[in-house]
């Protein structure tokens, strides 16, 4: 069997019969690259087994020794010493070079998640993107100066790196994931330790190794690879990290703000969601159809933001439905590096399982399947990981479907009446991630917007996003931004300095204080 280090440059690398085998990236070397048989072995979703890649189990040791070299590059090293301009143009590297092996990193981020090529190669020029913008932040950050506190009194505001930066990534989106964090840590003048999933981990290898190419100093990008409980516990749980950027689910956010509190370690925390998609009656319903479905199906609703729950106005709601059930089953669900693919496989057989578990009748509870519900398993579909595209209807707001974040391509349909009732109904679920509007009438969007609890709002779009924008949830969801001038602003620490000039106004008393016997 070939086996290839990271960085290797070869063409074709990835969706190759190759093993891709990965070490650690600790301090500016590359270590522990696991052999044949060693490691963390993961296998192609939807491919009935394939081994495509080997990363290295780090251990608590591996963690300690990541985080005292970024330790070290942060106290004593240049990269937080540099200017705005010379940070940020090392990230403007950072995008050229990702962008000159975009095909390279779309192929190898479809070939481990199970998603579609095509998608693929939108996170990875989303990532460009996003990188490019947060090198102008870099370059933009400032100070703020306050003259109005008094004639003899002169402050500042700085924001300052705050640090050494802990971040723990998810297996949906590796890529976007760590360039939602990594960039803005890296431009505001921080140093990083990365555990990215243990399914998922190639892409932030790879891009460690760019960081490298683009003019990263050793000790300020370590990536340690691992599995929760031996490279994320312990790197949640450490006093030389000080601040702990997590994406994941809300049950392991738990985990974390648990093993964090032993040094109060600052936290910012992305967890899960349970979005709705709401259609009124008077929304553009060809444009909804299409919307409602991208908005559930995308990246196989293993998507944080997925439009799980369809909140349909009740006077148009058979026909839409109708429509929707019709429409998602000629979605075409296939490999992931099936150019004309819209839905992939699940990213594991452990994942479909607990799909799947939403769908037995205990948990529909009288709800119907009006399409999907089982994993195909033709000779195209082999391995048990697709599941097609599932429509439930008749889901009530207590159900666990309406509730609790499933993860897959599984729309559940509620029926309400009036713009109260379709509020109160998307705002029942713990989440507060994202939330979507389908309507023509400018005053209930508007209104909409206001009502919704969650963190970012769609109106007559959905999934959408830009690096200004920042992202983050409420409630269940979490707390702290990513993107936009707020996702910088977490990566930094806000110092204020007072400056007094002139003589200073005796606090005590300036005549000779009486002697005992005196008063
Ligand atoms: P997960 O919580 O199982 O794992 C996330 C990361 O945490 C992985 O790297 C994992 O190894 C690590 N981990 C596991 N146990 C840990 C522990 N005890 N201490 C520290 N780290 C630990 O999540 P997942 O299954 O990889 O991803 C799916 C979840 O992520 C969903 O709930 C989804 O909604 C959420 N997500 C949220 C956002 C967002 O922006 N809010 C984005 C993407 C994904």
């Amino acid at each position: 069997m070939s086996s290839a280090s990271v960085g290797a440059e070869a063409p074709g690398l990835a969706g190759t019969a190759e093993v891709r085998a990965y070490g650690q990236y600790v301090n500016g070397r590359w270590i522990e690259v696991p052999g044949e048989g060693e490691g963390i072995v993961r296998l192609a979703p939807g491919s009935g087994g394939r081994v495509i890649a080997r990363f290295a189990a780090g251990t608590p040791d591996d963690v300690a020794e990541a985080v005292s070299a970024a330790r070290r590059a942060f106290d004593t090293g240049p990269w937080p010493r540099l200017t705005g301009i010379e940070r940020g143009r090392v990230l403007l590297r950072l995008a050229a070079l990702l962008r000159e092996r975009a095909e390279r990193f779309a192929r190898l981020e479809a070939e481990e998640v199970g998603k579609p090529i095509r998608l693929a190669r939108g996170d990875v020029a989303a990532t460009v993107d996003i990188i490019e913008y947060a090198a102008g932040l870099a370059m933009a950050a400032h100070g703020d100066v306050h003259t109005n506190l008094g004639e003899d009194y002169t402050a500042w505001t700085v924001r300052e790196p705050v640090g050494v930066v802990g971040m723990i990534t998810p297996w949906n989106f590796p890529l976007l994931q760590v360039a939602q964090k990594l960039p803005f840590a890296l431009g505001a003048g921080c140093t990083t330790v990365i555990k990215p999933s243990e399914l998922t981990s190639g892409s932030t290898l790879e891009l460690a190794r760019l960081t490298e190419a683009a003019g990263v100093p050793p000790g300020v990008v370590n990536v340690v690879t691992g599995y929760g409980r031996d490279a994320g516990r312990p790197l949640a749980g450490s006093r030389g990290v000080d601040l702990l950027s997590f994406t994941g689910s809300t049950a392991t956010g738990r985990a974390v703000i648990a093993a964090s509190g032993e040094h109060a370690t600052r936290l910012s925390l992305e967890l899960g969601g349970k979005a709705a998609s709401v259609v009124f009656a008077d929304a553009d319903l060809d444009d909804a159809v299409d919307g409602v479905l991208f908005g559930v199906l995308f990246n196989q609703g293993e998507c944080c933001v997925s439009g799980a729950r369809l909140l349909i106005e009740e006077s148009v709601a058979d026909a839409f439905v109708d429509r929707l059930a019709e429409r998602a089953a000629r979605v075409r669900v296939g490999a992931p590096l099936d150019e004309r693919t819209e839905v992939g496989p699940l990213i594991s057989g452990d994942h479909v399982t607990k799909v799947l578990d939403y769908l037995t009748d205990e948990a529909l509870d009288g709800a119907r399947i009006l399409t999907g519900g089982a994993v195909l398993s033709d000779a195209a579909h082999g391995g048990g990981d697709y599941l097609p595209p599932t429509v439930v209807d008749g889901v009530g707001p207590d159900s666990r479907l309406f509730r609790e974040e499933i993860f897959g391509p599984v729309l559940t349909v509620t029926r309400f009446t009036g713009f109260e009732q379709a509020m109160d109904l998307a705002n029942a679920v713990d989440y507060g991630l994202a939330n979507t509007v389908w309507t023509k009438d400018v005053d209930k969007a508007m209104r909409a917007a206001r009502r919704l609890r969650s963190g970012r709002v769609w109106i007559n779009t959905t999934l959408d996003g830009s690096p200004q924008l920042p992202a983050g949830g409420m409630g269940a969801s979490g707390y702290g931004r990513e993107l936009g001038q707020a996702g910088f602003d977490e990566f930094t620490e806000v110092k204020s300095v007072q400056l007094r000039t002139g003589p200073r106004t005796p606090f005590f008393d300036a005549s000779p204080a009486p002697r005992p016997g005196e008063e």
